[in-house]
């Protein structure tokens, strides 16, 4: 079984990772078994760049025979001309919560209606093989913005994020539907496409 290092501190995404590559012959790995994610700022312009930042930084730590595999990821609004994009996870701040961000996305698109609330999440996936080989995948996921948050599932923009055909949030859908539906499954897919069999 392939074993792939994770570039990610993040124990909620490492764990959504791991079930989404459970049942293929990969074995998905946190950074923490080469001492952790190193500190990356996230310098980029689009998900890609910072996900090749993130890559570049572990694949510097990683055992050499070993892979390593890094997502950046975000939503992306048509109101907001693509934002917040890949400062979604420091909207409101660089100290801001998953709430915080929440609430100042729903402060902003106050009163817009719901044809011009059209909006998707991203996911770019940069993969650096044993020989420094470098591949990037990537998937999206679309939907509008809720007029208020609804359920607890998931993080981030997950309860006021409705994917398209649903009347649920990924907060009311849960990790089942999401995992089959999400912009980092559908990145997830075009990487185990090209994986070699
Ligand atoms: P990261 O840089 O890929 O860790 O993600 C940036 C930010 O995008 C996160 O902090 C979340 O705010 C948002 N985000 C990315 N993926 C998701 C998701 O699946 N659900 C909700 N929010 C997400």
């Amino acid at each position: 079984m392939r074993q792939i290092i994770l570039a990610t501190g993040n124990a909620h995404k490492a764990q959504e990772f791991q079930g989404l590559f459970a049942g293929t012959e990969l074995e998905i790995c946190a950074a923490s078994v080469c001492g952790g994610m190193p500190d990356v700022e996230e310098t980029g312009k689009t998900f890609v760049a910072n996900a090749k930042l993130k890559a570049m930084a572990l694949r510097e730590l990683a055992p050499k025979d070993a892979w390593v595999l890094a997502d950046d990821s975000g939503l992306s609004v048509d109101f907001l001309r693509g934002g917040p994009g890949v400062y979604s996870a420091r909207y409101a701040g660089c100290d801001a919560t998953d709430a915080d961000n929440v609430e100042k996305l729903l402060w902003v698109m106050r009163g817009v209606p719901m044809a011009q609330r059209a909006a998707r999440f991203r996911c770019a996936l940069c993969l650096i093989d044993e020989v420094g080989e470098l591949r990037v995948f990537e998937g999206h996921c679309e939907g509008h913005i809720l007029e208020a948050p609804r359920g607890d599932a998931g993080f981030g923009y997950d309860p006021v994020f409705q994917p398209l055909g649903y009347s649920e949030s990924f907060g009311e859908l849960g990790e089942e539907v999401k995992s089959r539906l999400s912009h980092r499954a559908k990145a997830i897919e075009a990487l185990q496409s090209w994986l070699p069999v």
